[in-house]
């Protein structure tokens, strides 16, 4: 399938709608009051520290909604207000923040259900309203919904369609894609399904295993079982890793993306010779600037000398998860919470660590002067931020509510 050509169509037809519908002003207003914060606001005049008690906020300097993210919930504020009559859908969580999608579902816009891990777009009738999340759907849903008649409000995030671009580019001059990024998040879905040969590789650990089978070829069998799922139809290891190109989800740890980019560019370089580079490998930054600044800050936070570490976002958000990740290499205590309803009373929090459940922890705020730094993943508003930050205050004087 031509997925540029069938793109370019559907964004020159009526029924698709990428710009917003004129009703800037008002939604901005409504999501001042849902999701701005005056606390964070007197933090970031304060140079981001706030004392109350023994215990020191100190915030990254980068945190919270990425324009991407906002761009996106203004635009599925205004579709209600454009559309108020028509059944409104979203193909996926907006973004991976639960406060954020549950203002959705007050305001009657649905979610399209799922059934064992398959969207079940039967729901969806002509005419009605289908909104497509900040990070893209698979090139298969827009054609879905396409021949169904519907209007598609289309919330892609610009930094997510660069990639889509750069695997289109991949794919014109016959290159296998390798994109660094979670065979299952909807965003790498996306890219994917633009791509004809592609390949996922999650670390790096799991790039120099492709590296070395480059290098000097390997267990086929072995290999196909390892990247089971995270792999274009038919892919072959033997045939279709010989011309490469880099694409990356947006929120990946920057440095990981980074490092995967150069030992790719060192193995083709050492298989073909510099001389023929070009004509095996290709590369181009796709990391998002929300993504890099927020993975900065992180790394001025923990040069400072914190205590514990918040971490707050959906815990299906990969940008918090990497954020978390930071904390964790640094050796300082990290909590990755969602709410504020996770800081529960008598000093105990409910939070999860990385890669596993749930889990509470007793006495996790320490007596004495306390330094805490808090940072918040790209889909998380000011708002949340700011509870979480009262309850911590509060958990101090004993007088948080459960
Ligand atoms: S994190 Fe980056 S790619 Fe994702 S929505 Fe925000 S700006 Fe766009």
């Amino acid at each position: 399938m031509d997925t540029k050509a069938f793109r370019r169509s559907l964004q020159q037809s009526e029924s698709y709608h990428r710009k917003g519908f004129g009703h800037q002003e008002e939604v901005a207003n409504v999501m001042q009051s849902a999701y701005q914060s005056s606390l964070i606001q007197e933090l970031r005049a304060n140079n981001y520290m706030m004392k109350r008690g023994h215990v020191t906020i100190k915030m990254a300097q980068s945190f919270g909604f990425c324009w991407g993210v906002e761009r996106a919930v203004a635009m599925a504020y205004e579709t209600r207000q454009h559309f108020p009559t028509e059944n409104i859908w979203i193909t996926n969580e907006i973004i991976h923040n639960p406060s954020v999608n549950q203002h959705l579902k007050n305001m009657n816009v649905e979610f399209i259900p799922v059934e064992n891990g398959i969207k079940d777009f039967s729901v969806v009738n002509s005419g009605d309203v289908v909104i497509l999340p900040a990070f893209g759907a698979s090139v298969q849903e827009m054609q879905t919904l396409n021949e169904k008649g519907c209007k598609i409000v289309d919330t892609t995030c610009p930094w997510v369609s660069k990639v889509w671009n750069t695997v289109e580019k991949h794919k014109k001059r016959d290159y296998t894609s390798i994109i660094h990024g979670k065979y299952n998040h909807e965003e790498t879905v996306a890219t994917s399904s633009f791509a004809d040969k592609y390949l996922i590789v999650l670390n790096y650990q799991q790039a120099e295993y492709v590296a070395n089978y480059i290098l000097n070829g390997g267990n086929r069998e072995e290999f196909l079982a390892k990247f089971k799922k995270a792999y274009s139809q038919g892919f072959d290891p033997d045939q279709d890793l010989i011309q490469i190109g880099i694409a990356n989800q947006t929120t990946m740890l920057k440095t990981e993306t980074e490092q995967i980019g150069k030992l790719f560019e060192r193995t083709m370089m050492k298989k073909y010779g510099p001389d023929q580079l070009n004509q095996h490998f290709q590369s181009f930054n796709t990391i998002c600037d929300a993504t890099q600044e927020r993975q900065d800050a992180m790394i001025g936070i923990l040069d400072e000398p914190l205590d514990l570490m918040v971490v707050i976002g959906g815990f299906n958000s990969s940008n918090t998860t990497h954020l978390q990740e930071m904390a964790i290499e640094k050796d300082i205590p990290s909590y990755h919470i969602d709410c504020a309803e996770r800081i529960l009373p008598d000093n105990r929090i409910e939070h999860k660590p990385l890669g596993k459940s749930l889990e509470i922890q007793d006495n996790w705020l320490p007596d004495g002067e306390v330094l805490v730094g808090i940072t918040s993943g790209a889909s998380t508003p000011d708002k949340v931020v700011e509870e979480v930050i009262q309850r911590i205050f509060a958990q101090q004087f004993s007088t948080v509510q459960a």
